[in-house]
């Protein structure tokens, strides 16, 4: 086959939605996942369940499997959902992909007990910004007195309609998570796959705990992406592959290597890929894509295998050359059959869509990957504090530095997200009295720097 001819092959097909978890801390999102791997374990014994890098992928057959009559797998075509491993907003944020989030649907996980805290209120402002679909999991039925599934399961009704079914306490205390949806605006256009689902947004009552409303949950989730999501999942597999990196790290044998999710085409053993590097695209060849081995034969071989080639949407574990500089959070993207130039400009295209814009005067912010770079600089500039500098990374003396350069004594700061702090910047930072704000929840972080500001408005006065 000549060049040309590889160019112009394709072949079409339907990929994975990919799905990811959030909501408030201890609301279940992690036992949320456990339980739907673990259902999905239990239901496919053929072994159709793989583990992945940073995902778990759960096949169609296993799906209607675990929700028996409530999904007929005729009636659909996609081949099933692939579930990001790590839960919350942090892990979402990250996972961008080119123009939004890499997550083509969420699943909020709210406790029915607690209602809606601030990290429900936070995913759900990460999820708007990132026109993110999303069914609300009502989780720990199983703690409410009174609930009978038969009566109440699975609930996608509007208010008025809710309103008149509040006989027990599951139904009022669902009823308020409802009003607090509404509360929130969910009756905007732009969430009009989710709003044409039925009613507003498909509120179903789980427990993680014992299983219980977790068939509904798939079966809510598989109808939405089939009904709504099928024309978006159609990629070319013949494709060069497009990916996002979940994380950098050192993997025995292969020094510093990346696990990535691949959300469009394939990306094969023997490709030059560009990836995002904290000082521009990085090019590399790849030396080898590995896998998890299955948990059976990891006690006599090696931890990962090697393939060949892997095909969105799906996570990988890369190997290449020069990757210390990769970000979490960057495109990975292959050159194949194209002009490696056009690749690195997409790249630097794709990376400069997420820089976070700066000002000569303001704070400056750290974060460990550009997708919580990008949520902390979006919350700054809504509540209209500017930034002198945005970067990946840990907090070095050149940020005191620059932090120190600043006029107004409220700019003074450093606010670091989930990044060490060097010694000797912390030691500078005392020196020079610029304020170092460390946290790895979002509101907090910037809580806290509010609340500084206020205490010098106060002095001031
Ligand atoms: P995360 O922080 O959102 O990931 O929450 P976890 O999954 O770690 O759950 C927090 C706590 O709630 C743990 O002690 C879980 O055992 C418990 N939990 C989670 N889901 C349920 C549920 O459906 N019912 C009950 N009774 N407890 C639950």
């Amino acid at each position: 086959m000549s060049d040309t001819d590889a160019t112009t092959e394709t072949d079409h097909t339907l990929r994975t939605p990919i799905v990811a978890v959030l909501g408030h801390v201890d609301h279940g999102k992690t036992s949320l996942l456990d339980r739907i791997r673990g259902s999905a374990v239990t239901a496919g014994e053929s072994g159709a369940i793989t583990q992945h890098i940073g995902a778990t992928a759960v096949p169609l057959s296993v799906i209607s499997e675990i929700a028996g009559e409530l999904v007929d797998p005729t009636d659909f075509d996609l081949p099933g959902l692939l579930f990001i491993d790590t839960p919350g907003h942090h892990s979402f944020s990250t996972l961008r992909s080119r123009g939004g989030a890499l997550a083509d649907i969420a699943i909020l996980v709210v406790d029915v007990n607690d209602g809606f805290q601030p990290q429900t209120l936070e995913a759900i402002d990460i999820l708007k910004r990132t026109q993110t679909p999303f069914i609300v999991a009502a989780n720990k039925i199983d703690t409410v007195p009174g609930w009978n599934p038969n009566e109440n399961m699975p609930v996608q009704a509007t208010m008025d309609a809710q309103s008149e079914r509040v006989t027990s306490d599951l139904n009022q205390k669902l009823y308020e998570i409802i009003g607090e949806l509404s509360d929130n605006g969910f009756s905007a256009d732009m969430y009009w796959r989710v709003q044409d689902f039925q009613a507003n947004i498909g509120v179903v009552p789980v427990s993680a705990e014992t299983g219980e409303g977790v068939p509904d949950l798939l079966t809510v989730m598989m109808g939405l992406s089939q009904r709504y999501m099928k024309e978006e999942m159609e990629i070319d597999t013949a494709g060069p592959g497009v990916g996002t990196v979940l994380e950098v790290k050192d993997t025995q044998g292969f020094g510093t290597t990346l696990d990535a999710i691949v959300y469009d085409g394939t990306i094969r053993a023997d490709d030059t890929i560009v990836v995002g590097g904290l000082q521009g695209p990085i090019v590399t060849d790849v030396r080898a894509l590995l896998r998890p081995r299955p948990l059976e034969e990891i006690r006599t071989e090696a931890q990962f295998e090697q393939v060949d080639e892997v095909t969105a949407a799906d996570g990988v574990k890369i190997a290449a050359p020069d990757l210390d500089d990769a970000m979490a959070g960057a495109p990975i993207r292959v050159v194949r059959n194209r002009e490696q130039s056009e690749v690195i400009a997409e790249v630097e295209e794709e990376l400069a869509e997420i820089e976070v814009t700066t000002q000569e005067e303001g704070v400056v912010v750290k974060a460990d990957t550009l997708g919580s770079l990008e949520a902390i600089s979006s919350t700054l500039a809504e509540e209209e504090i500017p930034i002198m500098r945005a970067e990946v990374g840990a907090v070095a003396p050149r940020d005191v530095r620059v932090a120190e350069t600043a006029n107004e004594p409220t700019h003074r700061a450093i606010l670091a997200f989930s990044v060490e702090v060097l010694d000797d910047a912390r030691d500078l930072a005392e020196q020079e009295d610029v304020e170092l704000f460390e946290d790895d929840v979002i509101y907090q972080l910037v809580e806290r720097y509010d609340d500084h500001v206020t205490a010098i408005e106060e002095a001031q006065q």
